[in-house]
């Protein structure tokens, strides 16, 4: 049995910058995972300025991997327009290697129990049941188990959705076919009419190679799915016309990786002695480049929470877990990162008419009331 402060439950980006925030302050801390290590999934590769800095709050931003100088500045082309960039302190990560290398990096004292997490049950010290038979009691009980529902469902949490948010994101390496290197750091290319429900393509350094992220609002069962899987260079060309007279001739370099994305949220979420954070607690769509700020900022408002007011409390209390959902940060970074997902959707040219606007803004108050983030 651990007897502890805090039990984080998911090693992932979210619970590891959390238990590195809350590390080294004399309190019993442990973090549970199912996996022995993150594999190589598709999922944030770039931190972008704001997030540099929140995770260099929590001591994580050496912990990046590969860690690579700042982008610096980066093309933008909008299919008539080519901008110059400067993306400031932006990096490419490989999202496993850098989730690997800060649960390495954990302090001696704070254990990663390798086991998955079956059940919570609330309480002034909440239990956790592991599937190695194991049990831990906490103060404070985080679930930080990205998409995987099941842990929130044991506590009577459910989630909402909405089924027309939904996101294709593919992911892949590219080189030139002669070997020299590209003529620039960065490159984005946006599509200004966009039938085809591709929302941009963006290619970025990873240490030595290049990568590119295509997001978009395919459906998986779309005929242009295969052919970005089987066929990718001359699919690529096809969408974006102009891409090769920036990129040169190229070609693929690894497999190609897909993922696909739906909006939800949770409910019912308001349990004593239990927070949820990170993409436990709302998704996030993938181009809009905000689920890093999402982890971060519920990681900055829990961390400042338990070290401030909560640490000397007798128990994390139905108050104290209301205040950290409705704290003013984290209701805004939520209502903000759905608002990007809901105004993505409609491209860049959707903003031009001021009907079209007014229309959208009254569409998105409806269909997400006001209180949705608190
Ligand atoms: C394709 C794609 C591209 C993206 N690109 C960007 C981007 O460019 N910029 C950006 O800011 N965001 C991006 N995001 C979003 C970002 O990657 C996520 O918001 C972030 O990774 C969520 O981290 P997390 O720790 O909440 O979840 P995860 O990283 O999924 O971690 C969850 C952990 O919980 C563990 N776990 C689950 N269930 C249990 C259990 N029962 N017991 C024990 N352990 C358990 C899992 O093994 C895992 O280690 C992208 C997302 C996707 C899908």
């Amino acid at each position: 049995m651990h007897d502890l402060d805090i039990a984080i439950i998911g090693a992932g980006f979210a619970g590891l910058n959390l238990a590195h925030a809350v590390a080294g302050q004399g309190m019993k801390i442990a973090v549970v995972d199912k996996q022995t290590a993150c594999p190589d999934i598709f999922r944030a590769e770039k931190i972008e300025a704001a997030q540099a800095e929140l995770m260099r709050e929590h001591g994580t931003l050496n912990m990046r991997s590969p860690r690579s100088k700042p982008v610096g500045k980066t093309l933008s082309f909008d299919g008539s327009r080519l901008v110059v960039c400067d993306t400031v302190e932006q990096y490419g990560i490989s999202y496993a290697d850098t989730v690997n290398s800060m649960r390495a990096k954990l302090p001696p004292d704070v254990p990663v129990i390798h086991a998955a997490a079956s059940e919570v049950r609330p309480g002034d010290r909440g239990t956790i049941l592991l599937d190695s038979g194991e049990i831990i009691r906490a103060r404070l009980v985080v679930i930080a188990t990205g998409d995987a529902i099941q842990l929130c469902k044991s506590l009577g949490m459910r989630r909402v959705t909405k089924s027309g948010l939904t996101s294709l994101s593919f992911g892949f390496y590219i080189a030139r076919q002669d070997g020299s290197d590209f003529e620039f750091n960065g490159f984005n290319y946006f599509l200004a009419d966009n039938p085809d429900r591709i929302h941009y393509l963006t290619v970025f350094p990873i240490g030595t190679r290049m990568r590119v992220n295509l997001f978009t609002r395919l459906s998986p069962r779309s005929g242009i799915v295969p052919r970005l899987r089987t066929n990718t260079v001359e699919t690529l060309g096809e969408l974006f016309p102009d891409l090769f007279a920036y990129t040169g001739a190229i070609e693929l370099e690894s497999q190609v990786q897909v993922v696909s994305t739906a909006y939800y949220r949770l409910r019912n979420h308001h349990v004593p002695g239990v927070i949820v954070i990170g993409d436990a607690f709302q998704s996030v769509s993938p181009a809009t480049g905000s689920g890093l700020s999402k982890v971060l900022t519920d990681v900055s408002v829990l961390s400042n929470l338990y070290r401030g007011k909560w640490k000397n409390l007798p128990a994390v209390g139905l108050e104290e877990v209301k205040a950290f959902y409705r704290h003013q940060a984290k209701a805004a970074c939520d209502r903000q990162s759905l608002k990007s997902w809901y105004y993505s959707d409609f491209g860049p040219n959707s903003t031009r008419s001021l009907l079209g606007r007014l229309q959208r803004r009254l569409d998105f108050s409806l269909q997400f009331p006001a209180n949705e983030h608190t």
